[in-house]
């Protein structure tokens, strides 16, 4: 799959390196060391180099998932590997194989292209490919795992080579074997089951109304994607304009007591039945009501129009950022007896806490 015009030379090692343009938080944080991965057989070489230093190495793809509290005491690794290809097909089915450092985006666009679907309600999600297993990616009523046939691994403790199928993978709501594990695998590939033929999947609130304000049907993939891109470029701010890591926050998974409870206190809460009887609850709501939309400390903020995002108007360093996001997490659990999880990595000195 390496056979790719867009693989660059053998990347160089940069000392003391600026992180700033590899966070979509746009934090200053600097690397003791900075590199690419660019080939498989690299592999065993990139954790030597790794062992020199005192922290252990980082995966990062674009980092838009992360937030660097402190400067990386370790080698951190650019994801770069690049292909993709049909691996089988029948007649309902496509198996595909995409490395790693594919970006997200455009492999949407390239499956619908080649007529292989299901990846069009993820249409826009930033990062590359080796990140969407680690929090199941999920937009507009679509999650990663739905289209997971494999995922291939790298231990870089045994120093071997592993596809894990989907089952193994352990996907959860925002969640995986690999986010639990921390550093313990590196992603080195996926292996996707794409529909042969069109399903669309619109029921997801917004979605029919955005084809229709464009005039579009559902009837063709690509018009769904355009719709999923036009919602998200209204309703998120992009990384390029502000610093942000997209959503700060998993939405709560109560029981249907604590539920009911919180629905007497807060008459107009939202709450999502969920298959396994408990109830998800909008973080974005519970954020709201406690009065943190549009809050600004510093350079440190809330979104003005969506409470589930954390800004950097600027200089914010990963530090303030994560103190507020405590702050707001301590007063939600104050108020409503609900404990916020945050959903991208944080990255401190001493490994995630
Ligand atoms: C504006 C915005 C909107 C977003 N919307 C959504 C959304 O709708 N749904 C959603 O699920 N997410 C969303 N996100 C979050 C983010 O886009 C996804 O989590 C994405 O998959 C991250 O990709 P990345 O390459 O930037 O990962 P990174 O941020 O580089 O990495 C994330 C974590 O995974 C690890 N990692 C990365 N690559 C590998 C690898 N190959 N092997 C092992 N570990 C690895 C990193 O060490 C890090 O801990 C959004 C983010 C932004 C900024």
């Amino acid at each position: 799959m390496n056979a790719d015009h867009r693989v660059p030379a053998w990347p160089a090692l940069i000392a003391d390196a600026d992180l700033r343009p590899h966070n979509s938080f746009a934090v200053r944080a600097r690397a003791a060391g900075l590199t690419a991965l660019t080939r498989i057989e690299q592999l065993d070489d990139l954790v030597e180099a790794a062992a020199s230093y005192p922290q252990a190495p980082l995966l990062l793809g674009d980092g838009s998932n992360v937030l660097l509290v402190d400067d990386y005491a370790g080698l951190v690794v650019l994801n770069q590997l690049y292909g993709r290809r049909l691996i089988n097909q029948d007649d309902e089915h496509a198996w595909v194989e995409i490395a790693a450092g594919e970006n997200w985006d455009q492999l949407v666009d390239w499956s619908i292209a080649q007529g292989w679907f299901g990846l069009e309600n993820l249409a826009l999600i930033p990062g590359r490919v080796g990140a969407a297993p680690i929090q199941n990616i999920g937009a507009y009523g679509v999650e990663f795992e739905s289209l997971c046939a494999a995922v291939q691994v790298y231990d870089p403790k045994a120093g071997n080579l592993q596809w894990l199928d989907a089952a193994q993978c352990q996907f959860a709501y925002r969640d995986s074997l690999f986010k639990r594990a921390g550093s313990r695998y590196w992603i080195t590939a996926v292996r996707l089951r794409l529909r042969r033929r069109h399903q669309p999947n619109c029921a997801y609130a917004g979605v029919a109304e955005e084809l229709q304000r464009l005039g579009l049907d559902d009837s063709q993939a690509s018009s769904i994607a355009q719709a999923v891109r036009s919602l998200r470029r209204r309703k998120l701010p992009d990384p390029a304009q502000i610093g942000n890591a997209g959503s700060f926050f998993k939405n709560p998974v109560v029981s249907p007591e604590d539920a009911n409870a919180l629905g007497q206190q807060l008459a107009g809460l939202p709450r999502f039945e969920q298959d396994d009887g408990r109830c998800k609850l909008s973080a974005a709501y519970l954020i709201d009501q406690a009065g943190w939309k549009g809050y600004r400390d510093g350079d440190a903020g809330v979104h003005a129009n969506h409470a589930l995002v954390l800004v950097n108007h600027g200089q914010a360093s990963g530090a303030q950022l994560y103190a507020l996001a405590q702050r707001i997490a301590a007063d939600v659990h104050d108020r409503y007896g609900v404990r916020l999880q945050i959903e991208p990595r944080v990255i401190c000195a001493a490994g995630e806490p």
